[in-house]
């Protein structure tokens, strides 16, 4: 193959730098994918101006990226997909064996490996070797921009499921960023008949009511408390979802939820410690879930987007070429107000 694979390397804090490597082979079981489609997420942001999240920390030149489709180019032996087939990445590789692996609760798996989370490298880069298993074929009718969608889809799919959003639910959604957003996607394809998106960020609530919000708030102009339990009748809603990492809006979750609900915690914010109202919680005789990336969500993301139940192509704000990328993470820091989600075509 004559083909050149190029990566873009973090090469300190806010420093990135394209260089060669090697052309990656399929061994047994894997496919090599030439990438189309990266996504820029909020975590590839923070390691590149922070070098680290919690525990995960960046050592030396590190590849970002974890939301990517592409082409297969290359299989390996015992792989069914063929050279051609169109696929978006499902980016943990776990280890099928432990507890939490066999029992599908894969997330949990302690031994994951993945994408762009220390020391894994991600896939801002042109090809990748990766597990078959993992590389879920695109129907026709999904763009590999699309696919790379596909990603942040599932963890808003993962947040309605743990919530147990349904037919006839109200939900409310604190945060209007990329996953907010998704939240919303799912809640209103999984049946919810009614849902709040809360920000401070204009430009974000009018994305939010651009793909489907019922209402939108915004929490720096009016109690945003109040305003919700103007809307449900004095009584909040039955799922609660925090997207924004915001400990002001972890802490507003029992107040907005409906006897008997459920909050779930979405968001990774900055405070290690978040001073909470168990005794609002408890009268409100609510629920609390996190959740931990996705299990088990691709096949569903990618049969939501092929049907038409869930249409994720006004998520993308911007689109930068693979050679701008070090323009794209500038202007994704530094336009936090403007940007919902940057694709960079690879
Ligand atoms: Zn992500
Ligand atoms: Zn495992």
């Amino acid at each position: 193959m004559t083909a050149k694979n190029r990566a873009a390397f973090m090469t300190g804090l806010n420093e990135m730098e394209i260089r060669e490597l090697p052309m990656p082979a399929a061994k047994e079981g894997q496919v090599v994918v030439k990438l189309e489609y990266v996504g820029i997420c909020g975590s590839d942001v923070h390691y590149f101006e922070h070098g680290r999240i919690g525990d995960f920390i960046v050592e030396g030149d590190f590849i970002l990226g974890h939301e990517c489709a592409g082409t297969v180019v290359e299989v390996g032996r015992g792989v069914t997909l063929r050279a051609g087939d169109r696929v978006a990445l499902e980016p943990g590789a776990t280890c099928g064996r432990c507890e939490f692996c066999v029992t599908g609760r894969y997330n949990l798996c302690p031994d994951v490996e993945f994408l762009a989370t220390p020391p894994y490298h991600g896939c801002f880069q042109n090809y990748i070797a990766f597990p078959a298993h993992l590389a879920f074929k695109l129907p026709n009718n999904i763009s590999t921009k699309e696919g790379a969608l596909i990603e942040p889809l599932a963890v808003g799919l993962e947040a309605a499921s743990v919530g147990n959003v349904t037919l006839g639910s109200s939900v409310v959604i604190l945060g209007s960023g990329c996953i907010g957003l998704m939240s919303l996607l799912a809640s209103k394809a999984s049946g919810a008949s009614n849902v709040t998106v809360v920000d401070v960020i204009p430009k974000r609530l009018e994305k939010a009511k651009e793909l489907g919000a019922t209402r939108v708030i915004n929490a720096a102009e009016v109690d945003s408390t109040e305003a919700i339990l103007t809307a449900t009748e004095g009584k909040g809603a039955d799922v609660v979802m925090e997207t924004a990492g915001s400990t002001r809006a972890a802490q507003q979750t029992p107040f907005v939820v409906k006897r008997g609900g459920t909050i779930v915690l979405v968001g990774m914010g900055p405070d290690d410690v978040i001073p909470f109202n168990f005794a609002k919680l408890m009268g409100q005789v609510a629920g609390v879930k996190t959740i931990f990336r996705y299990k088990n969500q691709y096949p569903k993301a990618i049969k939501a987007v092929s049907s038409g139940s869930i249409d994720v192509s006004g998520i993308v704000t911007n689109e930068f070429a693979f050679d701008d990328i070090a323009e794209a993470f500038r202007v994704n820091i530094e336009n936090k107000k403007e940007v919902v989600k940057i694709v960079i075509k690879i």
